[in-house]
């Protein structure tokens, strides 16, 4: 096979997952709600599979799911986007990404890459040819190291790859560090790929978010979201991306000779979900700022350090430092009888001290075992 692929390995979320399996462990690893399906949109997927169409909608998605998100960036983030040739819908966020760096890279390019990062990025980057430089951020704060980012931009760099809110770390990048970037954008001539999959996954007051609505950055900027994370339905894989025709034109090619489309009545539900009221929205996130919260209390109590989360739903924690985190978490499968998802897996530079990550987008009662099961363990 690829060796790029074969040093990637083996998914460190299906192997958590599979681990807590085995063991009948509680499952806060892989990034995946529990019971936070809104109705509505289970129930517009129900009716769009019944009444079709069945067939292979526009490579660039149906009408109605590109029109909603045009909407949406207006709605939530002042964004002006032209439906018909600033959206293209792709098979989840994962293939977004691929296609963003498949479209619009070449060989011996480089993509910087802030840590620790989500891992598809590195090997898709590779795979594009290209080389993924990262920039380490630091716990507990994971402030933008200012210095070290435009000291790794090369004659070579052609994109920075921005996540925010970033997993697995929980970090929102304020408004300074974005403008920051944002000149970094324009004197360089790069373009930033910015997955803002949990963009509706945030526990302050919501600030602007995606770097695009920075000045001058508009048509440098492919800006990622997920239905499978702003409606908790991980399954359904349903991504878009919004950004400048040009510069999405490149992407919607790659697009078309991977997956070319992605099933229609499941856009057709997330368009519906996009209109859904201000209430969803704000609802969800005050659900997930309770168990962001309860979660924070019993990790604590169970003699962790745990550090803050402003948004996706994911918190870190510090083990006692004795063992690496791989070794941690396994221990903790087998002994606790809970699982979590070791910092390692996120594209980190070594030598830092062991962090794991535990998802708290779970049923109360799930989240509420687990935490009686590592503060008996403990
Ligand atoms: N980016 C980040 C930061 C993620 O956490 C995820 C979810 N695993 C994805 C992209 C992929 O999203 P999707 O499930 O829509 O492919
Ligand atoms: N995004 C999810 C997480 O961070 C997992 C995605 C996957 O399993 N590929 O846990």
């Amino acid at each position: 096979g690829n060796a790029i692929f074969a040093a990637a390995g083996a998914s460190v979320f299906e192997t958590m997952s599979q681990l807590a399996h085995e063991h009948g462990a509680i499952n806060l690893g892989q990034g995946f709600p529990e019971a936070l399906e809104p109705p509505e949109v289970i129930e517009a997927a129900a009716r769009a599979l019944r009444d079709g169409p069945h067939q292979y909608p526009s490579a660039w998605g149906v009408p109605a799911l590109r029109q909603a998100v045009a909407e949406a960036n207006e709605r939530f983030w002042g964004l002006a986007t032209d439906p018909t040739r600033e959206v293209l819908v792709t098979s989840g966020a994962t293939e977004a990404l691929a296609a963003c760096f498949l479209g619009l890279l070449n060989a011996g390019d480089e993509v910087i890459v802030l840590q620790p990062a989500f891992d598809c990025y590195q090997a898709q980057i590779r795979r594009a040819g290209a080389v993924a430089v990262g920039v380490a951020l630091s716990a507990p704060d994971w402030t933008l190291p200012r210095a070290a980012l435009a000291a790794a931009i090369t004659p070579r760099t052609r994109a920075i790859v921005l996540n925010t809110p970033m997993n697995p770390c929980g970090k929102v990048f304020d408004g300074p560090e974005l403008d920051f970037i944002a000149e970094l954008l324009i004197a360089h001539d790069l373009v930033a790929i910015c997955d803002e999959v949990y963009e509706h996954l945030t526990f302050e007051d919501r600030a602007p978010l995606p770097l695009m609505t920075r000045p001058g950055v508009r048509a440098r900027c492919l800006r990622i979201g997920s239905a499978g994370k702003t409606f908790s339905v991980t399954g359904w894989k349903i991504g878009y991306v919004s950004g400048d025709a040009a510069l999405l034109a490149p992407v919607a090619r790659a697009h078309q000779v991977t997956t070319f489309s992605t099933p229609p009545f499941l856009q057709t539900a997330v368009a519906h979900g996009l209109r859904l009221a201000d209430g969803y929205f704000d609802g969800l996130r005050a659900t997930l700022r309770t168990r962001r919260d309860l979660l924070s209390r019993g990790l604590t109590e169970a003699g962790f350090e745990v550090l803050g989360c402003q948004g996706t739903y994911f918190l870190l924690a510090g083990t006692d430092g004795a063992e690496d985190d791989v070794g941690f978490c396994r221990r903790l499968v087998e002994e606790a009888g809970v699982t979590a998802i070791p910092l390692s897996g996120f594209f980190t530079p070594a030598g830092r001290r062991p962090l794991v990550r535990f998802c708290f987008a779970k049923r109360l009662e799930t989240l509420e075992g687990g935490i009686a099961r590592l503060v008996a363990w403990r």
